[in-house]
C-alpha cells in the first residue's frame, strides 16, 4: 500500500510520501539506541515533566491534530479532537504514576534483601492502526517513554501525516532527539525493524493476519510482543434490562468510529422476551443517525477509512444474507467508489455466516435472539474472538455473574466497552495477548529483574 493521505470523504489523494529507505530505517534505529543510552538513566521526574508539556499540547492544539485524524481516516471532526484529548490523559496518567509502578518491589526471602526492579528493555517497535490513529500511539508511548523505553511508529500507510504529527508533538514537549521516532514504511519493511538488534520487543494493534505475521517473525528473533486485534464483542440484553439505556448504548456503542472500532459492539445477543421490543428501539435510533462531511458539526458518523474496506464489510453482509441473515435496517454502500456506509442491522445471524464468525468493522450491527441468560453466555462464547462485552441487566448480581462467565479481556455491566488509563486493555483468543493501559501495561516492556543480595 503506498503511504499516503487519501481523503475517504472525497476520494482525493491529498498528499504522497516517499518512504524511508532501508539505509534511513537503520539509521534511525541506530539513533534510537543511542537515545536509549541516556534516556534509561533520565529521572521520572523529568521524563514526567516532558509528558506532562505533551499533554498541555495535546490539549491546546487538539482542534489542528483532530482534523489531520479526520482528512485521513475520515472520523467526526469533534471525534478526533476528543481523542486527541484523549491522549492527554494517558500522558498524564503516566506521568503522575510511572515511578509508583516501577518502584522496587521488596520481596521477603532467605537473601539478606531481595528485589523486583523493572528496567526498561531499550528500542520497542510500535505497529499501529489507523482506527484511532492517536489514541493507539499514545497507549504505546505514554507508558513506554515514562519506563524509560524509546520508541519507533510504524504507522498504518494511510495516516503518514498523524505518525508525523505525534513525532512532532514528542519534539515539541521537549523530550531528547530520537527518543520517539516515525518510520515511513510499509508492512513488507517491517520485518527488517524486527531482526535488527537494537530492537528489543513489538506491539502491535491490528488486524489477526498482522499480529500473527509480527508474532511469528518477533518469536523467531526470540523478542517480546504485545498483540492487541481483533473483537466481536457481545452485547447481552437479558429480560430485566432497562431498555431505553440498553438501546441508546448499543447505537453509541455499534456505531463509535463509524463501527471501527475494536471493541465496538457487533454481536448482539437478546433473551428473546423482550427482542422485539429492544429491535424496535435499536432500529428506530440507528436511524435518527447523520452522516456527511467529517469535518461539519452536525453529523453522527462519517465514511470508513478507505474504500477496500468498505467493499470488504459488503461482501461480508451480502454473504451473510445469502446464508439467511434477514435484514431490519437496510443500509449499506452509497457507490461504488465511496466509502460511505450506512448503518444495517441484520436478525437471524447463524454460525457459519461471515456476521456471526467474523469481526465485522463497520456499521452493521448482528442481532441473535436467544432463550436466557445461560443461551446468551453460550452464544457470547462461540467466538474466536475474547476482547469485550457488555450485559445489561437491572440485577448487578446477574451482572457480575454473567460479567465472570463471558470469555473476554473485559466485561461492562450496563455501560459501554470502554478504555482508561487507571484499566487494563487487551485480549484472549484470536484478540490477542498481553494488556496495555494500567500498571500492568507499563509493565509489559521492562525486564522484570531479580536482585538477590545474600
Ligand atoms: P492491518 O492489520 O493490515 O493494519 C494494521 C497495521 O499493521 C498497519 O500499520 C499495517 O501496515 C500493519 N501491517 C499489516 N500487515 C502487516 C504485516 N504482514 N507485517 C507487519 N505489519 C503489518 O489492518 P487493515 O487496515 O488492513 O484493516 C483490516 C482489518 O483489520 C479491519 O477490517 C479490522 O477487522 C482489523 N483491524 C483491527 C483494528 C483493531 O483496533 N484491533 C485496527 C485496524 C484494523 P500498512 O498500513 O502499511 O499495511
Amino acid at each position: 500500500m503506498a503511504i499516503q493521505t487519501v481523503n475517504p470523504a472525497t476520494g482525493e489523494v491529498v498528499k504522497s510520501f516517499t518512504p524511508h529507505t532501508s539505509a534511513e530505517v537503520k539509521q534511525k534505529i541506530e539513533a534510537a539506541e543511542k537515545a536509549f543510552r541516556s534516556w534509561r538513566d533520565v529521572s521520572f521526574e523529568e521524563r514526567a515533566r516532558h509528558m506532562n508539556r505533551q499533554a498541555e499540547i495535546l490539549e491546546s492544539e487538539a482542534e489542528k491534530y483532530g482534523r489531520i485524524i479526520s482528512l485521513e481516516m475520515g472520523k467526526p471532526l469533534k471525534d478526533g479532537i476528543a481523542e486527541v484529548k484523549k491522549c492527554a490523559l494517558a500522558c498524564r496518567y503516566y506521568a503522575d504514576n510511572a515511578a509508583d509502578f516501577l518502584a522496587d518491589e521488596e520481596i521477603e526471602t532467605k537473601a539478606e534483601r531481595s528485589l523486583i526492579a523493572f528496567e526498561p528493555l531499550g528500542v520497542v517497535l510500535a505497529v499501529m492502526p489507523w482506527n484511532f490513529p492517536f489514541w493507539q500511539a499514545y497507549r504505546f508511548l505514554a507508558p513506554a517513554l515514562m519506563a524509560g523505553n524509546v520508541g519507533l511508529l510504524k504507522h498504518a500507510s494511510n495516516v503518514p501525516q498523524c505518525g508525523l504529527a505525534i513525532e512532532e508533538i514528542v519534539r515539541k514537549a521537549g523530550f531528547p532527539e530520537d527518543v520517539f521516532q516515525t518510520l515511513l514504511i510499509g508492512s513488507k519493511e517491517v520485518n527488517a525493524v524486527i531482526e535488527h538488534p537494537h530492537v528489543k520487543a513489538v506491539t502491535l494493534t491490528g488486524s489477526e493476519g498482522a499480529g500473527s505475521h509480527v508474532a511469528q517473525k518477533a518469536g523467531q528473533e526470540i523478542k517480546k510482543t504485545v498483540l492487541e486485534l481483533g473483537g466481536s464483542d457481545a452485547f447481552i440484553v437479558l429480560e430485566d434490562a432497562d431498555l431505553e439505556q440498553a438501546s441508546e448504548t448499543a447505537v453509541k456503542s455499534r456505531m463509535v468510529n463509524t463501527g471501527q472500532s475494536c471493541i465496538a459492539a457487533k454481536r448482539f445477543i437478546v433473551v428473546e422476551s423482550i427482542a422485539d421490543a429492544f429491535l424496535q428501539k435499536f432500529k428506530t435510533k440507528m436511524e435518527k443517525l447523520k452522516t456527511g462531511d467529517p469535518l461539519q458539526d452536525e453529523i453522527d458518523f462519517g465514511p470508513l477509512a478507505r474504500v477496500d474496506l468498505a467493499e470488504d464489510l459488503e461482501k461480508q453482509v451480502q454473504e451473510s444474507v445469502k446464508q439467511g441473515a434477514e435484514v431490519v435496517l437496510d443500509g449499506g454502500r452509497e457507490g461504488k467508489d465511496s466509502a460511505y456506509f450506512k448503518p444495517m442491522i441484520l436478525k437471524n445471524v447463524k454460525p457459519g455466516m461471515p456476521a456471526y464468525e467474523e469481526e465485522m468493522f463497520g456499521p452493521v450491527a448482528a442481532v441473535m435472539v436467544v432463550k436466557d441468560e445461560e443461551e446468551a453466555i453460550k452464544v457470547a462464547n462461540d467466538s474466536r474472538f475474547g476482547l469485550g462485552g457488555a450485559v445489561w441487566t437491572q440485577d448487578r448480581e446477574c451482572g457480575l455473574r454473567v460479567a465472570r462467565k463471558v470469555e473476554t479481556g473485559a466485561m461492562f455491566v450496563n455501560a459501554m466497552v470502554a478504555s482508561s488509563p487507571e484499566m487494563p486493555f487487551g485480549g484472549i483468543k484470536k484478540s490477542g495477548y498481553g494488556r496495555e493501559l494500567s500498571y500492568l501495561g507499563i509493565r509489559e516492556f521492562v525486564n522484570q529483574k531479580s536482585i538477590w543480595v545474600a
